[in-house]
């Protein structure tokens, strides 16, 4: 089994609340949800962070951001706002190193976070 946690979800390794899955992308509910609404998306596809899914494959990024807006729209959150985070970095809390956005909704979310 890969030692990356995301890619053994991805793969099926490691169970998860699993709401999207496509060939290319995944969505599960977060384990430790900081919202109503907590959902990582994730590329099927090992990059470590933003930049590097980015640099290497530019369509895949857009494609994560689209499935993110779908699904902010079936958690019923695209109305009332919700946030899309992606953290690069331990110094920015970065704890699993393949990429994923945070969608967070479903309650009032502060500008600038914390
Ligand atoms: P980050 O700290 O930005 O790297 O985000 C990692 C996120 O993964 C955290 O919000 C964790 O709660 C979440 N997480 C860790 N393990 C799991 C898991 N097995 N299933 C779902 N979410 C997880």
């Amino acid at each position: 089994m890969t030692d990356c946690l995301f890619c053994a979800i991805a793969a099926g390794d490691i169970p998860a609340d699993v709401i999207h899955r496509d060939d290319d992308v995944l969505a599960f509910r977060d384990i430790s949800p900081q919202a109503p609404v907590h959902v990582l998306v994730i590329p099927r596809a090992h990059h470590a962070n933003a930049a590097d899914l980015a640099a290497a494959d530019p369509a895949l990024a857009g494609r994560l951001l689209a499935v993110a807006g779908a699904i902010a729209d079936q958690e019923g959150v695209a109305e009332s706002g919700y946030r899309l985070v992606t953290n690069t970095g331990s110094g920015a809390g970065q704890s699993v190193d393949h990429v994923h956005f945070h969608l967070l909704g479903g309650r009032g979310l502060s500008w600038p976070p914390g």
